[in-house]
């Protein structure tokens, strides 16, 4: 996504926005409308559509549940338009593998009814009919909305900040597959649509890495209807995720979960009833996700860190997939001594997921972006074993990935 443009468009129509809310603005009657009636179409518009009371109560039931919580993932982008790209690796790609894994998380729970929006194979045939047949409905509905929107601002019943600005200039038939999702998962009586995403932005060098790192997670912003119970389950997964992964360190992510009136995929214009949460889970262009392996076991991790923070929000962490350590990356049996300078293995990454949990990692001199869980044994991790090792008096020249410290490491962390 075009962050960079986002952020000056946003300053932008900040800096007008302040300017305005200054001057009263008269309407003139040119809403559709009576002034009495503006309060009644406000107050049926943003009617509360999900409640995160409602959906917690719905899985309270002991199974076998008569309703189990439907759920709505979308792998971010597809093969037409597949979102950014970096070192030959589409975005479309690595949101298919996290959305399926999620997808299989979810569904073998048994609480959980789970509609996949695409799979190897394109979009899920329902849908894809859905956003061919429907295409005219689906505009003229968001087209409806917009203008009660539009008109609910021109009276000040609401504040509209981003009026006609989208954030990535969706192309036409993307605006129809999302505004279809939307109105798909409103008759469909989904619970909680998650949309899944990697991140970038412009910058000078596309080829080169850029200056973020982290995850985000866009919630709609507070006006809207399925606004509170989004923002819930937002917090629940974002507070999972931190225990391994940074939130972003760009300074319009700086909260980690971030309200937006704007993007399609959670609703803009109150267009979506269901929670619903996009997800970016990094920067394209971090150290993790470019070597295959190494990546392949980050989106793993981050789709079963996802999954927990669902459950954590429903209180029922009854994740026993790898035990105590809530993290695919553990346990794990270490076989071979370790070498500074080593990247990309899979061993590293597992050990830095235990030096997370032993509490030194990073270590005090740095911090979670400039030390990113991807298998590369660089200062970061060489300094945070060596606290490890005088944790455990281990013996081991400081810092070094000996027999010893192997053994200990296999001891705590072994399968
Ligand atoms: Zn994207």
């Amino acid at each position: 996504m075009n962050r960079l443009v986002t952020i000056l468009i946003l300053t932008l129509i900040g800096l007008v926005a302040c300017f305005f809310v200054a001057v009263p603005i008269f309407s003139k009657n040119i809403f559709a409308y009576g002034a009495e009636s503006i309060n009644n179409v406000a107050s049926i518009f943003f009617i509360e559509s999900s409640k995160p009371e409602v959906l917690k109560e719905v899985l309270d039931k002991p199974l076998p549940v008569e309703r189990k919580l439907r759920i709505l993932v979308v792998p971010g982008h597809d093969n037409e338009y597949w979102g950014t790209q970096y070192k030959g690796v589409k975005e479309a790609e690595m949101t298919l593998t996290l959305g399926k894994e999620l997808a299989r998380l979810l569904l073998q729970d048994g609480k959980f009814e789970v509609t996949l929006s695409r799979d190897d194979n394109g979009y899920f045939p329902v849908l894809a009919k859905y956003f061919e047949e429907e295409k005219k409905e689906i505009l003229d509905f968001a087209k409806s909305k917009k203008k009660i929107m539009k008109d609910l601002e021109i009276s000040g019943k609401i504040a509209l900040k981003l009026d006609g600005v989208s954030h990535n200039n969706a192309p036409s038939p993307v605006v129809v597959r999302l505004y279809g999702i939307n109105k798909w998962a409103n008759e469909n009586n989904i619970d909680l649509v998650i949309h899944v995403h990697f991140n970038d932005y412009p910058r000078r060098k596309l080829s080169s890495p850029g200056t973020y790192s982290g995850f985000s997670i866009y919630v709609p912003e507070h006006q809207y209807s399925n606004s509170r119970s989004s923002k819930d389950i937002a917090y629940e997964v974002s507070k999972q995720l931190q225990t391994y992964y940074p939130e972003s360190n760009m300074p319009k992510e700086g909260e980690g979960v971030v309200e937006d009136q704007d993007l399609i995929a959670i609703g803009s214009f109150n267009t979506l009833d269901p929670a619903s949460l996009l997800v970016e889970y990094g920067y394209i262009y971090e150290p993790q996700f470019l070597d295959q392996t190494i990546r392949g076991k980050i989106i793993n991790d981050l789709a079963t860190q996802t999954y927990i923070g669902i459950n954590n929000f429903f209180g029922k962490n009854n994740f026993d997939l790898s035990g105590k350590y809530n993290t695919t990356l553990l346990p794990h049996t270490f076989q071979d001594v370790l070498l500074g300078g080593m990247k990309n293995n899979p061993s590293i990454l597992s050990l830095q997921a235990a030096l997370v949990l032993e509490g030194v990692f990073p270590p005090e001199e740095y911090d979670e972006h400039s030390c990113p869980l991807a298998g590369t044994y660089g200062a970061c991790t060489k300094k945070s074993l060596a606290l490890f090792q005088k944790k455990y008096n281990i013996s081991d020249e400081a810092g070094k990935f000996g027999e010893r410290t192997l053994q200990k490491l296999n001891e705590l962390y072994g399968e």
